[in-house]
């Protein structure tokens, strides 16, 4: 907040009071997370409406947040997707990213993505690495509100990543820590992916509840495989549970008891739709504020990049 403390959402703090008046116990939680913590996330990654979770074809297991979604997505496709045992990342990407796929075996390689003359997306650059990926291969896409460049690319843009990684026959994997964050909208931040899916991509997707919910340290997440049909969905789960199973057993409760709590219950979704646009409102504010600040000061330079990005992170385009 404005003086630095950590913030605790209002629909996660009365979630909270209800579960310990409900008396909320403390057993195991199945190894995948409780179905209906995984058919909310799912929703919510995909729309209300969407065909993926009418007709099952997600393979959703909840993580441990993001980070653990993404290593248990990294374990999966180490262990069984044949086709490349290559993840492309942006240049640069989330720091973490390199060090979780190597951990489970994969090899990193990456595409170009920030433009440092323009502080903003080197679309020409990405297209023409992204089209040289052997077929097959897995590219690492920023949901919405890249880390650590604030710079995502626009709609028509994504349409045109999305229709040559098609042709390409590479494999779309979402990283999506700030659904809702970015733009305040939880379908504006889902556009990428949602398109991804309407353009017929079976994509693997990690969500986060660290920022949009603020529950950072109940490590409250999910990764999802999109199928062709529900029964190859089932089968991937079974598999995905072995993973977990060795690795970690089952997920932590109490965080995802909280946001099956908030997607769920009406009265608290509302609420959280609210809050979540409330801080991302406030940090496209302090952008606005910024380059405002920036001009008033006398600085003729073009800070218009600092607007046009987006998220908790900004490349500002200062010298050392
Ligand atoms: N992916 C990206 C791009 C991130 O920025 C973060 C958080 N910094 C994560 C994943 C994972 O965060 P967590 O494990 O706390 O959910």
């Amino acid at each position: 907040d404005d003086s630095g403390k950590p913030f605790i959402l209002n629909c996660v703090k009365t979630a909270e009071k209800q579960m310990f008046d409900d008396n909320v116990d403390h057993e195991y939680a199945p190894i995948s997370g409780t179905p209906a913590f995984c058919k909310a996330s799912a929703e919510l990654a995909f729309g209300e409406n969407s065909d993926v979770v009418n007709n099952g074809r997600n393979a959703t297991a909840q993580g441990v947040s993001g980070t653990g979604s993404l290593r248990l997505g990294a374990a999966f496709f180490s262990n069984f997707y044949e086709k490349s045992k290559v993840f492309y990342v942006p240049t640069p990407t989330w720091g973490n990213h390199g060090p979780i796929f190597k951990h489970a075996g994969l090899d990193v390689k990456s595409y170009r993505y920030y433009d440092p003359k323009t502080c903003g997306f080197d679309f020409n650059g990405a297209m023409e690495d992204i089209s040289k990926i052997p077929a097959g291969g897995v590219v690492v896409l920023h949901a919405c509100a890249h880390n650590p460049t604030g710079v995502d690319p626009k709609p028509e843009q994504w349409k045109e990543m999305s229709k040559v990684m098609k042709e390409k026959q590479l494999y779309p994997f979402f990283d999506m820590a700030y659904q809702g964050f970015a733009s305040g909208d939880i379908s504006k931040d889902a556009f990428a992916l949602r398109q991804f899916i309407s353009d017929g991509h079976e994509v693997a997707l990690c969500q986060s509840y660290a920022k949009n919910m603020g529950l950072y340290g109940e490590r409250a997440g999910a990764f999802t495989i999109v199928c062709e049909d529900k029964a190859t969905a089932d089968r991937i789960l079974s598999q995905i549970k072995i993973i977990i199973r060795a690795m970690y057993s089952s997920p932590p409760i109490h965080g995802a008891r909280i946001v099956e709590r908030v997607l769920t219950n009406p009265e608290l979704r509302t609420m959280w739709l609210g809050e979540v646009k409330g801080m991302a409102d406030r940090i496209i504010t302090m952008r606005q504020k910024l380059k405002d600040g920036l001009a008033r000061e006398g600085s003729s330079h073009n800070w218009q990049h600092i607007t046009d990005q987006i998220g908790m992170f900004c490349f500002t385009g200062l010298k050392p």
